[in-house]
């Protein structure tokens, strides 16, 4: 069982941030961000490509709660969901990134050259 699946069965710790039947949120251990929290399907799905339409539809309303809940909603935030090797990826269970609280940079976006990967 992947390690999202465990905290999902609660055989991990975790700090719950929102929660439903079909979706759960939790705060990121090692956090990028004042506000960083991981919003996972509870079906094991590998990756933002295995989705189907109609839960993405109703992973999106819960990401919003998730957002409202955070108090991050109108000051704005990112969401950001690792794909595969290239995407980064560590986590073998699709997760989505909810960064927010403070004014975000561009990462390595900011000066990034596309020669550079090349
Ligand atoms: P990714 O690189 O997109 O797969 O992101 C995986 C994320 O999971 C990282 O930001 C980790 O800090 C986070 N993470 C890993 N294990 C845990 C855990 N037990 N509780 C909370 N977050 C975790």
């Amino acid at each position: 069982m992947c390690i999202f699946c465990k905290i999902i069965n609660k055989e991990i710790p975790s700090n719950t941030v929102v929660e439903n039947d079909e979706f759960y949120a939790f705060h990121d251990i090692n956090p990028k961000a004042p506000v960083h929290v991981l919003a996972i399907p509870k079906t094991h799905y590998q990756s933002f490509n295995d989705i189907p339409g109609d839960v993405m539809g109703r992973m999106s309303t819960f990401m919003q709660e998730v957002a409202k809940a955070c108090g991050i909603d109108e000051s704005g935030y990112r969401i950001i969901s690792n794909i595969g090797e290239n995407g980064g990826q560590e986590v073998g269970h699709l997760h989505f990134h909810i960064l927010g609280g403070a004014k975000l940079k561009w990462g390595h976006f900011a000066d990034a050259d596309p020669k550079d990967f090349f």
